[in-house]
Order: structure tokens, then sequence, then C-alpha cells
């Protein structure tokens, strides 16, 4: 058994954080590979690093001293260094890096310093060898990651050592410059990193027990997921719930390999367990695995008499694609079809859009509502209910909630419903209360 484990910038924040990663690490042995992200915030007023970094990236940029800031940098790890008695000369590594601190300095290499020190500390506090991403995660000159060269370097690390940590978020460019990820890549490099060492889990080790059915800004106290399916999870990623990064997923799918998401403050929870298929149809649980959901769409509506429904509704999908906003749902009509999309994503290009629409279709109608918010149920066990979207509708229905929307995704995964921006909370919670597990 082999497991990377993932820890998160929550999970790395200070001492104690440390500290619980180590009983985390130490509890069992096929983890082996570990990959964490700078030292995140440590309550709800403290700051990340990496925005710290950013931030001093800034200030060079325009000449103003970064001084203070890169103190409270140097400072935070000075005092993980000293309250677990770790010998790694963080003030001579900081010194150097003070010495490069100009206006030439990259953005990129600069931020990824802090999962350098976050990774060079834990390194040492785990007994783990630390291995630079800089020397296992190797990008193209198409500034994607290059996973053939990556897989081997990643591979023949932990081939050659037991226990190897690495830093997550960056890697090296051909040129040997320094290149970070999105933000948030740390996931990403966990699971790189799992797929290339062929790992049968990747836990990836955060501050919640798991994805939760729904939003515990709407709902309260809701339970999390025990277990879901790859497909499951991305029509809720989609729709809105923050999990992982999106592009943490697709490595780890392909190679079959199961996604564990843990909490360390809870080290005991199993939270959710995300599988490529679930064999279970028994009829006695809920239909829905999860609710997830967004606001503010606009839908807009072409009527035309007599239309040719393909070319005109391929002509209006052109325009949306000129102006690259992407098509959440198209609704079709006898004489006319909606087009639904996100009304941030339009901005000012809703004008081009509808004139556009107006030149191009010949309609004899275009009109726009704004306001929609669409809600999604998710979840696998719906494709065996029959009657499941109708008892949905009447729940809603019965609490007062007034969908615009129907859309139920093609392979019956999901149930969306397009409601006014004022009923999403109350809609999210009447499905929470009646149709989760
Ligand atoms: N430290 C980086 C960030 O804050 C990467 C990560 O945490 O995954 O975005």
């Amino acid at each position: 058994m082999l497991k990377v484990a993932k820890f998160g910038g929550s999970s790395v924040a200070g001492p104690r954080q440390f500290e619980k990663v180590k009983n985390i690490v130490e509890s069992d042995p096929a983890r082996r590979l570990v990959v964490v992200s700078a030292a995140g915030k440590r309550d709800k007023d403290d700051h990340k690093i990496t925005d710290l970094l950013y931030l001093c990236h800034a200030h060079l940029m325009y000449g103003v001293s970064c001084d203070d800031i890169v103190n409270t940098i140097e400072d935070r790890f000075v005092e993980i260094k000293e309250a677990l008695n770790l010998s790694y000369d963080v003030k001579n590594d900081f010194e150097a890096l003070k010495a490069r601190l100009t206006k030439d300095i990259s953005v990129d290499e600069l931020v990824s310093r802090g999962e350098y020190f976050t990774a060079r500390l834990m390194a040492e506090y785990l007994g783990f060898q630390f291995v630079d991403a800089a020397d296992c995660f190797f990008f193209g000159l198409d500034g994607q990651i290059d996973r053939e060269k990556t897989d081997a370097a990643i591979k023949e690390a932990l081939d050659k050592y037991e226990k190897v940590l690495i830093p997550g978020f960056y890697g090296k460019l051909p040129t040997g410059r320094i290149k970070t990820m999105s933000r948030g890549g740390s996931d990403i490099s966990g699971a790189i990193a799992s797929a290339a060492v062929d790992a049968d889990v990747y836990e990836n080790w955060t501050d919640v027990s798991g994805i939760l059915m729904a939003d515990p800004r709407i709902v309260n106290e809701p339970k999390s997921i025990a277990k879901l399916t790859y497909a499951e999870l991305r029509e809720l990623s989609f729709m809105g719930a923050s999990v992982l990064h999106e592009e943490s997923i697709l490595p780890v799918k392909e190679r079959g390999i199961a996604l564990n998401i843990r909490n360390t403050n809870e080290p005991e929870h199993p939270g959710t367990m995300i599988v490529e298929s679930i064999d279970d149809n028994s009829q006695g649980e809920k239909p829905i695995t999860g609710i997830a959901g967004r606001k503010n769409f606009s839908i807009i509506t072409v009527c035309k008499r007599n239309i040719n429904i393909n070319e005109t509704l391929c002509q209006a999908l052109a325009i949306f694609d000129r102006y690259k906003v992407n098509v959440e749902h198209i609704n079709l009509g006898l004489d006319s079809f909606a087009v639904v999309a996100s009304t941030t994503a339009m901005g000012d290009s809703v004008y081009d859009i509808a004139s556009d629409i107006k030149k191009t279709c010949r309609p004899d109608r275009v009109y726009m509502q704004e306001g929609l918010a669409l809600v999604a149920a998710v979840g696998r066990k719906m494709t065996f209910r029959p009657g499941t979207s109708g008892r949905l509708f009447k729940a809603l229905g019965e609490n007062g909630v007034n969908i615009r929307i129907i859309a139920q995704g093609a392979d019956e995964l999901s149930i969306i419903v397009g409601v006014e921006n004022e009923q999403f909370e109350t809609a999210i919670k009447v499905l929470y209360e009646g149709f989760t597990e």
C-alpha cells in the first residue's frame, strides 16, 4: 500500500499544525510521499505566506520597500523552526533571498519560496528526504507539466529514498526558471505525484472533514459525503462546490487512484472517498449525494416564428463563443430557445451578443432576464429512482420556490433548477433537508 499525502496551507500554518501532520504521517507507514503547500492562515485574521509573497513582489515592482513584509514571513518560519527545535538554517537562506530582492526577481520564483521553506522545515521534522520541486516537476515550453519527465523524476526519487517530501505549487521550465501553477496548485502537485508513483490513495489533507453535502454558509452543519464518484465530484465542482483545484482531479482519475479528502484537525474522521464507480444502487437511501449552486445567471431568449432551430441555435452559440462566454444551459421551445450564461462572465459583452444575435439570427424578438440562480442536485442514485424529479419539484413548490428552468444532465447524474437569486438559499435548504442521505 502506498499513499501520497498532500497537506494544504492551513495544515502547515504553524508549529502546532506541524505536530498534527507528524502524527498523521507516522500513524500509517504507507504515507511515504508527502507534498506540502506554503504555510497558510493560523486564524481568520492571519495572512497566507503566499499572499504576503505576492504582496512583496508588488512592492518591488513599484519600488516600495517590502522589508516589513519579508521580516513577517521570515518570523513565521523562524517560529516554526525554534518551536520544533529544528536545525535547518532558515535565517541563512532568508539572507540569500533578501540579497536577491530587486524588481528583477521573477514573481514565480519569489512566491514559490513559501512552499520551499515550508517543505524544508517539514522534511526535517518528519525525517523525510527533501526533494526540490524544481528537480522533479518539469514544465514544457507550452507552460504545461511534462508528465513523462516529471513522472520519471518523482518515481526515481521514491525508488531512491524510502520517504520523500516535495514542495507543491511549482516546478522548473526548460530554461531553468521556476514556474508556479495557478493558485491552489499544490493540489495538482499532489495529484501528479500520486499518478507518478501509482499510489493506492491520494490523501488531500485540509481543514474540513471531507466534501460537505451543501454549503455550510447556507445549511447549518451539513453532513459530509462519505463516498462519491469522480463524475459526481465533477458536477458538484462545476456547479460551485469549492473542493479541490479543478486540474488536480484528472491525473488521479485517469490512473484509477482513489482520492481521500481528510481533515488535519480531525484525523479520526474518514473524510470523503472519491472513486471511479460505486456499486450501491440500494433502494433504502435518499437519492442525492450533494447540492451545489451558483447565483447571477442571465437568460437570453430568442423567439422566431417557424424557426429553423438547428441553424439559428448554431448561429447564436457561435456568437457566445466569439465573446468567449460559456453557455451553461439551453432550453428549446417550438419557436424559441433560451440560452443561460453567467451574468458576470458576459459582462458588457452582453450588449454586443444581443446585437449580433439580432443581426445574424434575425429573430422576431430577443429579450433578457437577469438574477437567475442555478441549483444542482447531484446523485448517481437518481438513475435508479423513478419519480425523483417529481418529488423534488413538488418539495420546492410547497416551499414557495418558483422554478424558472429545469434541466437534467444527460447521464442522469444531476437535476438542475433555475430559481430567482433571492430563492437560492431556500432551494438549497429544501433539497438538503428532504433528499440527502
Ligand atoms: N500556496 C499556493 C497558494 O496559496 C498553492 C497552494 O496552497 O496550493 O495558492
